[in-house]
């Protein structure tokens, strides 16, 4: 394995780094001068508000302490579901830095995805928005969560008026590079989510290789505009400029004409592709707005290539696409430097410094590179790879191929140059504004539904969001079904973004010889339903 360890970058502070704690890591990148600008809130009612390193060393001191406080058992989970703000941020960062576990979930979540993240994490500390205390609080004792706290978008809530009462000084928990610092729910295809359980190591090492391979410096300026649930904006944007000592300037909601306005003061943004194709619909996305700009990055679902040829015709840069999974933080990339070689649209890139990634057909033999390279199953190890998933030790061996290579569950080749492109998943995910939506979960709620005796959900091609979720049910012998009621009842359960934008009945589901549903023909017959 390489050793993707950069050189010292010759600022900071050299500190002789035994504790594994990614916190520490992150906190020895701080600048010298803690007091310069380190976050710059860029949109809301707090606009132009500036936190200083030092005002994130205080505060995630604070809060650690008031967690230290609380007596947890070691390995204790914090699950946390509150809007994006910077205090949002210094509370996942603090949750690290006491050793305890942190466990987002998003903001679309609703009652029972709730209860059940609840229920399968176990949390001893649960922070939501004030305006869910009383269900998210009952629902929390109920499962024995001893406590739950309030957090809001502005700065108020019962964390907060905890945590200033602490000391402003702590010494980050010692932990080893093996030990779990994070899980993350990622929806499961048989229905269930299963908790991606990430350890200090696992995203250390990965921002450590991501700080160098795209060039990270301490003068740079990240346009700070994703969710903080998932790893695209709480570890590879947030680690990315913490690791490296630079700004940010951070917006709690993504907002197309706002961020084009701060790209003069920025050099680096990340998005997912919907991201891009919004800010291409407004005139004010120039070249003169980009010069500043180092490098634009995408990522989470595919990019079209037209997003990416438009996009280098109105402002003159080359979208770097990378690749990455919760279960192994980011695996390939397009390369930053020139003489590392071209970015491709299409691909994703090569594997990132010490990241093995192999192709290999159904039977586990390695699949041909030459020419264009043979399809197959994308497999992936390295020291970012996570160790498996909470509690489901038969899951996570499932996952895992005999000699240690997890199985991504995407489908791609990788060219006679090193380039590797996605061209499917084998498990049916549905991407959706860069939100994943597994079909099975969706196809459980769906036949829960009265009169509906089965479902199936897949993914059309969609102009804004990439897929569209569609689904088709049959109903039960007698009964008579509308779309757009179960559409309606779905709603009231679910996160929006999981819900089918149309439902359709139809008497049977298409199905082969094995019994299984043809959902390729689905995809086939409602593929222009948005285009
Ligand atoms: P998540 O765990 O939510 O980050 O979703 C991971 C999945 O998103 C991967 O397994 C891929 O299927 C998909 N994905 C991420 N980045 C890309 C990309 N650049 N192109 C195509 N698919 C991607």
């Amino acid at each position: 394995m390489l050793d993707t360890t950069p050189p010292p970058t010759g600022h900071g502070h050299a500190v002789a780094d035994l504790n594994g704690n990614l916190f520490a890591a992150l906190r020895a990148s701080f600048p010298d001068d803690l007091d310069a600008c380190a976050i710059e809130i860029a949109d809301g009612a707090d606009t132009g508000k500036r936190y200083s390193w030092r005002d994130l060393d205080r505060a995630t001191a604070m809060i650690a302490n008031l967690l230290d406080s609380l007596d947890l058992p070691a390995g204790s989970r914090v699950a946390v579901q509150t809007e994006k703000s910077v205090e949002s941020l210094l509370l996942y960062l603090a949750v690290l830095r006491a050793g305890y576990v942190y466990l987002p979930l998003n903001t679309a979540y609703q009652a029972a995805e709730l209860e059940y993240f609840i229920g399968n994490s176990e949390p001893a500390v649960v922070v939501c928005a004030g305006k869910h205390f009383g269900w998210v609080s009952k629902m929390a004792f109920q499962a024995k969560v001893p406590w739950v706290f309030t957090l809001n978008e502005d700065r108020t809530g019962t964390l907060l008026d905890r945590a200033v009462q602490m000391p402003d000084t702590h010494q980050a928990a010692e932990r080893g590079a093996d030990d779990l610092a994070v899980i993350l729910y990622t929806s499961g295809t048989t229905g269930r989510s299963k908790g991606a359980m990430l350890s200090h190591g696992n995203m250390l090492a990965n921002a450590r290789t991501l700080k160098h391979y795209w060039g990270w410096r301490a003068d740079d300026v990240l346009i700070h505009a994703l969710p903080i649930f998932h790893i695209h904006g709480l570890f590879v944007a947030s680690h990315g400029a913490l690791i490296a000592g630079a700004r940010m300037l951070w917006f709690n909601k993504f907002d197309a004409r706002g961020v084009i306005a701060r790209l003069p003061d920025a050099t680096l943004f990340m998005g997912v592709p919907t991201l891009y194709v919004r800010m291409l619909e407004h005139a004010a996305l120039t070249r003169e707005a980009c010069a500043r700009m180092r490098l634009f990055i995408s990522g989470s679902a595919p990019l079209l290539i037209e997003t990416f040829n438009d996009w280098r015709r109105r402002t003159g840069h080359t979208i770097l696409e990378r690749y990455g999974m919760s279960e192994t933080v980011m695996l390939t990339s397009n390369p930053y430097r020139e003489q590392d070689g071209e970015r491709i649209g299409g691909t994703v890139g090569f594997p990132l410094p010490g990241v093995g990634l192999r192709v290999v057909d159904d039977a586990g033999a390695p699949c041909s590179t030459e020419g264009d390279g043979e399809i197959g199953h994308l497999q992936v190890q390295g020291p970012n790879v996570f160790s498996g998933y909470w509690r489901m030790p038969e899951k996570t061996k499932e996952e895992f191929t005999a000699d240690g290579w997890f199985k991504t569950g995407d489908v791609g080749r990788r060219d006679a140059r090193g380039y590797v492109t996605i061209v499917g998943r084998s498990k049916d995910l549905i991407i959706t504004g860069g939100y994943n939506v597994y079909p099975a979960e969706i196809e459980g709620w769906l036949n829960e539904l009265p009169g509906v005796a089965e479902s199936a959900v897949v993914g059309v091609p969609h102009p804004d969001f990439g897929e569209g979720v569609i689904a088709v049910v049959v109903p039960r012998p007698g009964a008579s079904l509308d779309g757009a009621v179960l559409v309606a009842a779905l709603k009231d359960r679910i996160a929006h973004f999981k819900v089918p934008k149309q439902v359709f009945v139809e008497p049977e589901l298409p199905r082969n010889t094995m019994g299984k549903v043809q959902k390729n023909l689905l995809r086939e017959r409602h593929r222009e339903l948005f285009t």
